[in-house]
């Protein structure tokens, strides 16, 4: 088992400015939500992160307001 496996680079769009930012998801814990704050703004940026039964990564960025 090879737990870099795990790790994926995600870019996703800041729902404040528009910027894409990127982030390291950790896929062997699906269904989390964090909060991590904007590179660019530096504002809030909720990322709620999912994974499908093929086992595909995937994002969402939801401002503080949206959540
Ligand atoms: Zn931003």
């Amino acid at each position: 088992m090879n737990l870099m496996n795990y790790l994926q680079e995600m870019a996703v769009q800041c729902p404040y400015c528009g910027e894409a930012i990127s982030m390291v998801a950790d896929a062997s814990n699906a269904e989390q939500s964090y909060i991590e704050d904007c590179e660019v703004c530096c504002r809030p940026i909720t990322l709620k992160l999912s994974i499908s039964e093929g086992g595909e990564l995937s994002v969402e960025a939801w401002s503080e307001n949206d959540a």
